[in-house]
């Protein structure tokens, strides 16, 4: 994985004092390589017989659309408050420091569909946690998640222990 490692650039201090924001704009820039992270992720998913990757916005949108197309399979997105148009399900969640809402439209998943979920990065492990509750409460299954990164000193990990989690960068 150290040719992706290559691709992803560390911005210090962004969004604020502190945090270092890793930007995967570079890889996006190289077809190649893109196709690569994509191959990566689903790779050990590929016998699960999979009916749809879900993804957050928005950068799990770019990675998780290219994954539902490699795969041949339903892309559904989980999106900020009020931004989906039709009938939602939806979530909120605590933050460090406040909490934060995700939504699905209700006719996106049931229970027959056996879903990976999809973002370029596990932080805190909040985001993921909710997004898997989200489409638990559809009736759908998580039949894992996948990241570009994980960032391993905060243990985003221990809130998805029930679940299936392949990350291709680790720092
Ligand atoms: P968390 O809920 O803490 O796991 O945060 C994960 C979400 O926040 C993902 O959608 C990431 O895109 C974004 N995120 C959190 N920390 C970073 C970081 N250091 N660099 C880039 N994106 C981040």
């Amino acid at each position: 994985m150290e040719e992706l490692d290559a691709y992803i650039r560390n911005i210090p201090d962004f969004p604020e004092p502190g945090i270092q924001f890793k930007d995967i704009t570079p890889l996006l820039k190289e077809p190649k390589i893109l196709e690569l992270s994509i191959e990566e992720l689903i790779y050990p998913f590929l016998n699960e017989k999979l009916t749809a990757i879900a993804g957050m916005e928005a950068r799990g949108f770019i990675f998780g659309s290219l994954a539902a197309q490699k795969l041949g399979i339903s892309f559904v997105p989980l999106r900020k408050p009020n931004k989906l148009p039709y009938n939602v399900e939806s979530l909120s969640y605590d933050l460090e420091y406040g909490s934060a809402t995700l939504e699905i439209h209700v006719d996106a998943l049931g229970k027959n569909d056996r879903v990976l979920l999809i973002d370029d990065l596990i932080a805190t492990g909040g985001t993921a946690a909710a997004s898997c509750r989200l489409i638990e409460k559809l009736g759908a299954e998580i039949i894992g998640c996948a990241f570009l990164v994980e960032l391993d000193f905060l243990n985003g990990r221990k809130k998805l222990s029930k679940y299936n989690i392949h990350s291709l960068i680790h720092y």
